[in-house]
This record gives C-alpha cells, sequence and structure tokens, in this order.
C-alpha cells in the first residue's frame, strides 16, 4: 500500500501554499503578523482572500465557512458560496478581503450566557490569521474552505472559546518574555508560545448497534447495561494488534489528518476492549486546540465512513475505561527552547526550577479553576476511577524533583536524600531520568520529564478550557515572582539570593499541592481534605467556583474574561448540565417505559407457563415492580442531583432484568456485543 505521505497539509492554506501564491510584500506582512502576533494590514486582504478562493476552487470548493468555536463545546460553520450574478444571466465568483477578515453569522442560537438579549443578537467572527484556513470534504465528498475565526459579541465581549485562549496565550507570553529578561534571555519581539500535545481516547461501535441504542444516540452513554463476563480484566485489549476493520479505519483516518496538516503521530488499542487512542505531535497551543477539534470531527465523519460510529463521551459504557484527553502542556521561551525541560547549565536549571516552583503556586492557587475548566456531565462519571484522575486536583512530581524542591525549601541545606545540596544558579541538577514520570495514572497533573500532562480533561471537551486556566494562572505566578525579584533586585539584592527567597517562600506555602502517591486512596482524600485541597466532585460544585471573586479577579487583572464574560460562562455551562442530565433521565424514562416494560413482560409471561421456571417469573416480577416503580420516581425527580440518583436506582433493577430475559427478548445491544469490533 502506498504511505501517501505526500499527502500532509495538501488541504491546508499553511505558509508554503501562501509563499508561493502571494506577492511577496503581502506574504511578508501576513507571516509577520502570524509570527510576531503584530496586528493585521487590512490592506493585504483583497489579495489573501483571492488567492485562497482560487486554490480553494482548485480544490473543488465552491462555498467557505467562518469557522469558529462557541460555548457548546464543539464547532460551528454556515456555508456561503463563491457565487455573485454577472447580471448577463450567468454568475461570477468572488471573495473579498471584507468577506475573509468579518463575517456576521446569525448568532442568536448560540449560547451566550446572558451577554447578549435575542434583540440584540448580531455575533460576528473575525479572521485568525494565525490558525490556517483548510479545506473540509463532508461525506459526500463537497469541499468547503474553512477560515478559523474568533466569535464576539457586537461590543467585542468573547462568545467563544478562542477569544480567551488566546489572550490567555499572550499574557503568558508576555510574562514568560519578563521572566526570561531576569535571566538574561532577551530576544526582542519574539513571543513565548505555550505548546500543546492533546491525546484523544475514544471508542469505536458498530454503527447498527449503535442505531439501536437511543441512549447512545441522544446522550452519549449507556444508561443501561449490565457488564460483559469479560471485558478489560485480563489487560488483553491495551497496545494489543489492531484488528483488520479498526486498523482500515486508522489508516484512513491519519491520511485524513495529514491532509489537513494535524500531526497524527501514534494510535493504539486503549485498555477497553472497543476504545482507541490518537496522540498527535505537539504544536503551538492555538494550533493544537484547532487541530484537535478538527480530529474530533474528522473521527466522526470517518467512523460512519466504515460502518461504525465514534463515541466521544467521557463514559460511554460503566465499570470500564472512560475517555479523556490527556493535555501535554509546555511552554516554548521566547529562545524556541522547551522551558519544562531540565537545563545543561546551572543557569538554565535554575530557570526550570523557577517554572516548577511557580507552577506549584498556580495549580495550588487557582485548584478549583482547573478543576471547573474540565467539569462536564461527562467527566464526572470518569474522573476518579478507572485510570481517571480524581477530582482532588495535585501535582506529581517524582521522588527526586520533590526532593530538589524541598532543597530549595530548606535555603539549599546539605541534608538531601541524596547527601548533596542545590544552590540555585551555583550547582547542576541531578540528571533526572526519563523513567521519573509518573505511570500511575491517578495524578491529575503530573511532570513527565519535559511538559505537564494534566490528565482530568475530557474525551469530548474542547481543551480550550483548561488552557486558559492554566496558561492565566501560570502567567499570575510568574507576574508574582518577577515582581518580587525586580523589586528585590532594585534594592541592591543579589539574583540568585532574591530568586532563592522567593521560591523558598511560595514552596512552603504551596507544597501542599505535592502528591507523589496513589490518587485512588481513601488517606489520600483525608489527607488532601485536611490540608484544605478543594474536593469538587460533581460539575455543579465545580462550576460554583467560576463565581468566586478570585475567579472574576484573576481573569480580569490579565484580560482573559471580564466578569460579565465570566459569568457568562458559568451561565452557560451550567444550563448545558442541567439540560443534558434532563435529557438522560427522560431518554431513560422512554426506554423503560417502551422498550423494557415490554420485554420483561413477554418474558414473565412465557415463563409462568412453565412450573420449572416459576422462580425465574417470580424474580423478574419482582424486578419488573421495582423498574415501575423507579421510573415513577424517575418522572417525580425534580432537578439533576435528584434526577442521577433516581436514575442509578432504576439502572439497578433494568440491568438485574438484563440478566435474566432471554438474550432474544432483549430489545438493546448489550455490552458484550457493543464492546466487541
Ligand atoms: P504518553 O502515552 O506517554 O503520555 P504519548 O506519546 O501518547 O505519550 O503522548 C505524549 C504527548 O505529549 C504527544 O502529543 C507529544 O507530542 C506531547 N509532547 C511532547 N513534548 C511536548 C511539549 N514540549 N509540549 C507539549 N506537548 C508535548
Ligand atoms: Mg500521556
Amino acid at each position: 500500500m502506498k504511505n501517501n505521505i505526500e499527502a500532509f497539509g495538501e488541504n491546508v492554506f499553511g505558509l508554503p501554499v501562501m509563499e508561493q501564491r502571494l506577492s511577496v510584500p503581502t506574504f511578508a506582512s501576513l507571516k509577520k503578523t502570524i509570527d510576531s502576533g503584530a496586528e493585521l494590514d487590512a490592506g493585504i486582504a483583497d489579495e489573501v482572500a483571492e488567492a485562497m478562493k482560487e486554490w480553494a476552487m482548485e480544490k473543488g470548493a465552491t462555498h467557505y465557512t467562518h469557522w469558529f468555536q462557541p460555548l457548546t463545546g464543539s464547532t460551528a460553520e454556515k456555508h456561503d458560496s463563491f457565487i455573485f450574478p454577472d447580471f448577463k444571466g450567468g454568475v461570477v465568483t468572488g471573495f473579498s478581503g471584507d468577506e475573509l477578515i468579518q463575517g456576521e453569522p446569525d448568532a442568536s442560537s448560540f449560547p451566550s450566557g446572558g451577554l447578549r438579549a435575542t434583540f440584540e443578537a448580531r455575533g460576528y467572527t473575525g479572521w485568525d490569521p494565525t490558525s490556517p484556513a483548510f479545506i473540509k470534504y463532508d461525506g459526500a465528498g463537497a469541499a468547503t474552505l474553512c477560515i478559523p475565526t474568533v466569535f464576539c459579541g457586537y461590543n467585542g465581549e468573547a462568545l467563544d472559546k478562542k477569544t480567551p485562549l488566546l489572550r490567555s496565550m499572550n499574557v503568558l507570553s508576555e510574562q514568560t518574555v519578563r521572566l526570561g529578561k531576569l535571566f538574561g534571555i532577551d530576544c526582542g519581539d519574539t513571543m513565548a508560545k505555550a505548546t500543546l500535545g492533546s491525546e484523544q481516547e475514544y471508542f469505536l461501535i458498530d454503527v447498527d448497534l449503535y442505531a439501536a441504542r437511543p441512549d447512545l444516540q441522544a446522550t452519549g452513554r449507556t444508561l443501561f447495561g449490565k457488564a460483559s463476563s469479560k471485558h478489560q480484566q485480563l489487560d488483553d485489549h491495551y497496545f494489543g494488534a489492531i484488528k483488520t476493520r479498526v486498523a482500515a479505519f486508522m489508516a484512513d483516518l491519519d491520511l485524513e489528518l495529514w491532509k489537513l496538516g494535524v500531526p497524527a503521530k501514534t494510535r493504539h488499542n486503549e485498555v477497553c476492549p472497543a476504545q482507541f487512542e490518537l496522540a498527535p505531535v505537539f504544536e503551538t497551543l492555538n494550533i493544537s486546540v484547532d487541530h484537535n477539534m478538527i480530529t474530533m470531527e474528522v473521527l466522526h465523519t470517518l467512523a460512519e465512513k466504515h460502518g461504525f460510529a465514534c463515541l466521544l463521551h467521557e463514559k460511554p459504557f460503566a465499570g470500564v475505561n472512560g475517555s479523556g484527553k490527556h493535555n501535554n502542556w509546555s511552554i516554548s521561551g521566547p529562545d524556541g527552547k522547551n522551558w519544562l525541560k531540565p537545563g545543561d547549565n546551572p543557569h538554565e536549571n535554575a530557570k526550570f526550577m523557577t517554572i516548577i516552583v511557580a507552577l506549584m503556586k498556580a495549580v495550588d492557587t487557582h485548584a478549583d479553576l482547573l478543576r471547573s475548566s474540565v467539569a462536564s456531565a461527562g467527566n464526572d462519571h470518569r474522573l476518579g476511577a478507572n485510570e481517571a484522575p480524581p477530582a482532588i486536583v495535585s501535582i506529581f512530581l517524582g521522588d527526586q524533583l520533590t526532593d530538589i524542591v524541598e532543597q530549595i525549601e530548606a535555603g539549599g541545606a546539605s541534608s538531601s536524600k541524596d547527601g548533596g545540596s542545590i544552590s540555585l544558579g551555583v550547582d547542576l541538577l541531578p540528571k533526572l531520568p526519563r523513567g521519573n514520570t509518573d505511570r500511575n495514572r491517578t495524578s491529575p497533573f503530573a511532570f513527565v520529564g519535559n511538559r505537564f500532562e494534566f490528565r482530568a480533561v475530557g474525551s469530548n471537551q474542547s481543551p480550550a478550557g483548561a488552557n486558559v486556566v492554566l496558561n492565566t494562572i501560570v502567567a499570575e505566578a510568574f507576574d508574582y515572582i518577577s515582581t518580587k525579584i525586580e523589586a528585590d533586585v532594585a534594592e541592591g539584592k543579589e539574583f540568585n539570593a532574591a530568586l532563592q527567597e522567593v521560591l523558598a517562600e511560595i514552596i512552603k506555602e504551596h507544597k501542599r499541592i505535592l502528591f507523589n502517591g496513589d490518587g485512588y486512596t481513601d488517606e489520600w482524600l483525608a489527607d488532601a481534605v485536611g490540608k484544605g485541597l478543594p474536593n469538587l466532585v460533581t460539575t455543579p460544585e465545580a462550576l460554583e467556583m467560576l463565581n468566586t471573586q478570585k475567579a472574576k479577579d484573576v481573569f480580569a487583572k490579565y484580560n482573559v474574561l471580564s466578569s460579565e464574560e465570566l459569568e457568562s460562562r458559568y451561565n452557560t455551562y451550567k444550563e448545558t448540565y442541567e439540560t443534558l442530565i434532563g435529557i438522560e433521565a427522560n431518554t431513560a424514562i422512554d426506554m423503560v417505559k417502551t422498550l423494557i416494560v415490554p420485554a420483561a413482560v413477554t418474558a414473565i409471561t412465557e415463563y409462568s407457563a412453565v412450573p420449572a421456571v416459576a422462580g425465574l417469573a417470580g424474580e423478574m416480577s419482582s424486578l419488573l415492580e421495582q423498574t415501575v416503580s423507579g421510573v415513577a420516581a424517575l418522572e417525580a425527580a425534580e432537578g439533576p442531583a435528584a434526577e442521577i440518583v433516581a436514575m442509578n436506582k432504576l439502572r439497578e433493577s433494568v440491568d438485574a432484568l438484563e440478566a435474566l430475559i432471554p438474550a432474544d427478548l432483549w430489545p438493546l445491544p448489550t455490552y458484550t456485543e457493543m464492546l466487541q469490533v
């Protein structure tokens, strides 16, 4: 089979295509905007638009769309054709700079969380030139030019996930560059960049089975289903040989993603049967987020083509592994180096330790915000079990790095585990072994050698939210450290001494956030709660953290989200959560009444006629009674918390019925059938 490597990027209007198709000054101007965030010169827009249109039409496109990321968490597009009447009875094509730069979709149906009333529902999309335009082919093969955009209200409030992400990247860059200067790194206008590698887990099940499960279709997860006798207990799926049908899907998936410039790298079977993972090579954060959104879309479209349904829900099947999106995050400094990689000299190591300590401060101060950034109805089922981190946010550094942190706290004391001591800016760090990385998977926020991995992000979530928080809180910690050191140095203190002092102070205050052990144990739970770490188990509790003065202050101070914008997110996510639980409840009620009860009645009737199985008929009857009263209880339940309790109770009797009712009468595909692809 051909490897198709040459297809990489063929559907992306990236720098190489731009260079070929734009005039020299236009390309130079656009490149400057892309590289250094310089303001876009509107004068070049017409030429860029025309070149984009020509290129897109050669690829078969007839339409373009401003592609944006509303608060729904997915992507949105409205297609416009390139067509204009020529007023002679025919048509001509055109695409102007104005159309490229700004769009005005009728935005009244997107969630705004109260930021706009329907009568003033105008929303604007604005071109984000830092993210390349691309061609998307739909299932039927029709091509559309997708132009990544931000989405704002008429007075500029962010109505999307991308605007705050870009703002948070800017503030992180500013503070990183400032911190760098203290370490003698001055790269002029060059920005620092956050980097992201977003591992994506997903399930594939046969599309016919999917079509026979109203719960999967309406809610993304199975509301009922008895565990199969063999699922992941033997760990025989993880990294196992990939079955032909799935391999064909994965090959197609990689190719489609490569064409779109998504650097899909790793593919493998995950722990649960029917579960898989795709990991891309990391990229600049906003590009990586766009690419993850594209990946989720392509997963769905291609699954359909291959006779599968792709499940991105965090917990489609109870009792087995859920799906997450490990968020591998680091900072690439203005010098282009990874600042979370331990360096080769004492100076670089002092900088490295500064970033580690800043992260301790950031994560400990705002553990609640990190938790709220991954709050969703789906993720509530996943966190805390089956290889997903618990709801308590803590940091894993590994023993060696923890030891160094402790030495800094002690002011360079010589009582370290290895008998040595670390003097910042003077000593070399001991080599941190690669194997030092956390493999126990219960740490929400783990240092893995050259980056942090935030593992609480749900498979179905946009990575934007978590990274907005991460960038902002790290910027705040950098700001704190720089401010302190700048003041001390201005007063004549020696740099390394000032650094040592501020890091020791931060460590003292925030070391409770460090935890290298098993995050599932009751001891840790008690210990963490005792230390005052927030344990926000459910989405409603977690979302309340967006309402605190602390949250408002940090987002407003760094111009990432105004109080109004933050409140609109709180409102939107809360409403989404409540609506979703309501949909789950109604779906459960419908399924029981129209599918489960009739099957149970048939089985009971048949069995009642045979004395030998009268006992089983009796068992089924009593479970059916429980089921019927369970439905009544669910119907009477008001509000998400009560609905969840009632759904769980109802599920118990339904799953017990599934164990008794003859297979040919059971109206739903079983876990055993679905988890086999
Ligand atoms: P593992 O299964 O060990 O977590 P994977 O290879 O599945 O490893 O995923 C690791 C992810 O981390 C990849 O997406 C990789 O590109 C990403 N990564 C590596 N270095 C960095 C970095 N400096 N910044 C952000 N992400 C990174
Ligand atoms: Mg990982």
